[in-house]
């Protein structure tokens, strides 16, 4: 029986979306030709189009559906700068050579300060905030773990990151639920979809040419030139990118084969008591744990609700199921908000990487920006933007996720479906380690 933990007047749908709605607006024509044709219209195909038109370069974004119906609007608007570069869909930070680790998360830290500074030029009222991040470890030899990467994260992406023991937790989270954590004061939160539209009008604002249902369905080569072939007519492009994330799909089966899409899912609740709402995260910063099925909350922008997060189940699943376990989850750290109403539940695709790490580059001559394994509202955009940089011949340094190296493997060719196993092995893995830790 599906418990009663949904206000009368739920709805599966983003909270964000009460803000903006993903829209098709009036449908613009796919043009005839253009300098470069992008796939896919989320954070990455928007600030590549954005980029590309700082440059003089025009660009044509198909997306297939409405206008941020991708996981750009759907997310949990937590916004990293290295922390979680490298972490693998088993919750795993993998090991990076020495010389390339820095380089990694030096760019991710230039994913931070990419998007701060493209709020503010655009002026994308999106309730951006740096209030920082805190990192829950869900094991006692977890806290020791995130010691160890403090330096590391510090040193190569300016972290700001400290350590806060078990017994000054409260001052970050009014629960006793982890094993201290680790702060890292170079995060931020924003409204997804409020920056999303944000986006979406700096594109516009920019003369770039946005068209909403416009599924791409077969890509060829014409003469130095390329063909897109979508349900609204055929496009020719100089260059092609990529941008299709978690819904990447037969149209570049190679590009399908590299990328897993996990689903994550969301609830939020109904409106707290002031009192109580201020009490939960006192700090208002971000929170995730060190779980390897791990779950990521924060209050909504005007404070009032809690937004809670996780992988209820690692592929999409109604909200009749989703939502009673991620209630389940925010229950275990704040018992204090047992009994209040879930009036949103959704869910979306994340697109994780067989080595864990964000891509970007050049595969059968066309461009590409994929896969961020969670945490993608800084560095999509940042892969967006450094595509574009290296389209328009002006980017003056190779970003260190634009490799010839992008992993796939011999049992996989696109369809996960593995994803429920691997989600209770790991489940299970999790409940171990806090056990016997
Ligand atoms: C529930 C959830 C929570 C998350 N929480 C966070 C968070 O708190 N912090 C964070 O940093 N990141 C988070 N992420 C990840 C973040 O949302 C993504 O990394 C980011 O939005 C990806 O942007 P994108 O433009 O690459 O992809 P998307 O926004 O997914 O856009 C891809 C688009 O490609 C389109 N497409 C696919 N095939 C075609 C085709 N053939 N023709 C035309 N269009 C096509 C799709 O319709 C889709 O709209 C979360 C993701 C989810 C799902």
């Amino acid at each position: 029986m599906v418990p009663d933990i949904f206000h009368r007047d739920f709805t599966p749908t983003p909270y964000w979306w009460e803000a903006y709605t993903p829209t098709a607006g009036e449908l613009v024509d796919v043009p005839r030709e253009v300098r470069v044709a992008i796939v896919g219209g989320g954070y990455a195909g928007l600030s590549t189009a954005l980029e590309l038109a700082k440059h003089g370069i025009d660009a044509v974004v198909v997306e297939a559906k409405e206008l941020g119906f991708g996981a750009s609007t759907r997310n949990g608007g937590a916004v990293s700068g290295g922390v979680n570069v490298g972490k693998s869909f088993s919750g795993r930070s993998i090991e990076v050579d020495g010389d390339r680790v820095e380089r990694v998360l030096s760019d991710a830290s230039d994913a931070f300060a990419l998007i701060d500074r493209l709020i503010d030029e655009e002026k994308i009222a999106c309730f951006w905030e740096k209030p920082g991040r805190f990192v829950g470890a869900w094991a006692k030899n977890h806290f020791e773990v995130q010691s160890h990467r403090l330096a590391m994260l510090n040193a190569a992406a300016q972290s700001g990151a400290f350590m806060v023991p078990r017994e000054r937790q409260r001052e970050e989270i009014a629960s006793d639920y982890y094993f201290g954590g680790m702060v890292v004061e170079r995060s931020g939160k924003l409204h997804p979809a409020l920056y999303y539209k944000g986006l979406l009008d700096a594109c516009r604002r920019r003369d770039v040419t946005v068209c909403a249902k416009a599924a791409v369905t077969r890509i060829v080569r014409s003469g130095s030139a390329w063909r897109l072939e979508t349900n609204r007519g055929t496009v020719l492009a100089g260059d092609v990118v990529i941008a299709t994330y978690g819904y990447t799909g037969s149209l570049t089966p190679a590009l399908k084969r590299r990328v897993v899409p996990i689903a994550s899912h969301i609830i939020a609740t109904e409106e707290l008591p002031p009192d109580l709402a201020r009490s939960l995260i006192p700090t208002g910063r971000t929170l995730s744990d060190t779980k390897r099925v791990l779950c990521y909350y924060r209050m909504s922008p005007d404070g009032m609700r809690m937004v809670f997060g996780g992988r209820a189940r690692f592929t999409q699943v109604d909200a009749t199921v989703s939502a009673p376990i991620l209630y389940r989850y925010m229950i275990d750290r704040f018992p204090q908000l047992r009994g209040v109403k879930v009036t949103h539940a959704w869910t979306g695709n994340v697109a994780f990487t067989l080595d864990s790490l964000p891509h970007m580059g050049c595969r059968d001559g066309m461009h590409y920006c994929l896969g961020c394994n969670g945490s993608g509202v800084a560095m999509m955009t940042y892969l967006g933007c450094q595509t574009a940089r290296k389209i328009a011949r002006v980017a003056n340094y190779a970003c260190s996720f634009d490799t010839e190296e992008f992993p796939d493997h011999p049992l996989y060719s696109g369809n996960p479906w593995f994803l429920p196993v691997i989600g209770g092995y790991y489940r299970l893995r999790d409940s171990l380690d806090r056990l016997l830790a």
